[in-house]
């Protein structure tokens, strides 16, 4: 089951261990569009406890699970404030306008990943004919596009009780809410506690093959779970995935600090380096963005091919720029290896 290459392109890319492939074997499954998988139902119910909400939506992707979320908020014609780097805004095809009829008022992400709180008042409309209504404010923790940078507890307190002022709740993207968690020494319910509904991915750093769950009030689950079934993510015996996902959110989401602590040795290895320049503050979580520098006569899309020869696997971010990302499969010996293989290219 070990992967064939280094691979620190993503997070996504990490297989199911083998505990959970055999969890995943022994589920004990039912139709879950009936409510009658007790594994899912298990999920669901652990991942409501673990982000200090009523109740958890099982949903094939981090994607459904953020648009559900939106579309169970707002109506036709309402307006979702969302960052202009959020994934909702740039990654996930539209589909809060293609599918839902809402409309998106961008504000721009600081770069700690933070919209500033000024800027979030003046984009909630008045009460007036010719705009939008606003719905809905979306946070996203840690923050994918700002280099994994974390939301801090009291940053989401005071950016929800500012949205709750104006009656607008707040939906938290947290596909990497546990990242989060790990960075800040807190537990995933502190951070989600100021707002109305959390996505978290049990397919990234926590290894399950497949999966999120958006949690929330019951109430609220209640009408997510039918705007599931209208997308078609209605699945039924998806105990075998639930499986996977039990594990990661007991076992993984324990470990992620260990991703973090070779996410910092890997960008200790690459600032020696005379072709590299990493960015500031980098990595904050998991992720280090990194750019070669003017002197260096190739692009990123060159060095990640020469890398990939020699079974390194990097993101390429831009004409300069890369993204590597520690995982459950990235031990101390790839973060060497890696270094080694930017070295000799580089120098
Ligand atoms: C990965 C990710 C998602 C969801 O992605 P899927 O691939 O659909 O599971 C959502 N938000 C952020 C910030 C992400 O990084």
């Amino acid at each position: 089951m070990s992967q064939l290459a280094i691979d620190l392109r993503s997070d996504t890319v990490t297989q199911p261990t083998p505990e959970m492939r055999a969890a995943m074997a022994q589920a004990v499954v039912g139709d879950d569009v009936y409510g009658e998988d007790p594994t899912v139902n298990a999920l669901e119910a652990l991942a409501a406890e673990k982000t200090g909400k009523q109740a958890g939506l099982f949903v094939p992707s981090g994607t459904m699970g953020n648009l559900i979320a939106v579309l169970t908020h707002c109506g036709r014609g309402d307006e979702a404030i969302v960052g202009n780097l959020a994934h909702t805004f740039l990654y996930e095809a539209g589909g809060i306008s293609a599918l839902g009829g809402v409309h998106s008022r961008q504000v721009p992400n600081q770069p700690d990943g933070t919209l500033d709180l000024e800027d979030i008042r003046a984009a909630i409309r008045t009460d007036d004919l010719h705009c939008p209504p606003s719905r809905l404010l979306v946070l996203e923790n840690t923050h994918n596009r700002c280099g994994g940078a974390v939301l801090s507890v009291e940053y989401t307190r005071a950016a929800a009780a500012l949205a709750h002022e104006h009656g607008l709740p707040v939906h938290l993207d947290g596909a990497r809410l546990f990242n989060a968690a790990a960075a800040l020494g807190v537990s995933a319910a502190d951070l989600a506690a100021p707002v109305d509904s959390v996505t978290f991915c049990l397919s990234k750093g926590l290894c399950a093959p497949v999966g999120s769950v958006l949690c929330g009030t019951t109430d609220f689950i209640r009408q997510a779970r039918r705007i599931r079934k209208q997308l078609g993510g209605g699945m039924r015996q998806a105990g075998v995935l639930a499986a996977a996902g039990l594990i990661a959110l007991e076992k993984m989401s324990l470990r992620l600090a260990e991703d973090h602590q070779r996410a910092q040795r890997l960008a200790q290895g690459l600032r020696a380096l005379s072709g590299v320049q990493l960015d500031p503050g980098t990595p904050h979580t998991n992720m280090v963005y990194l750019s070669l520098t003017d002197d260096v006569p190739m692009e990123a899309s060159q060095v990640a091919q020469s890398l990939r020869e020699g079974g390194v696997l990097v993101g390429v971010v831009g004409q300069r720029r890369f993204r590597l990302v520690t995982h459950y499969w990235i031990d101390d010996q790839a973060v060497f290896q890696t270094v080694t293989a930017f070295k000799a290219l580089l120098g």
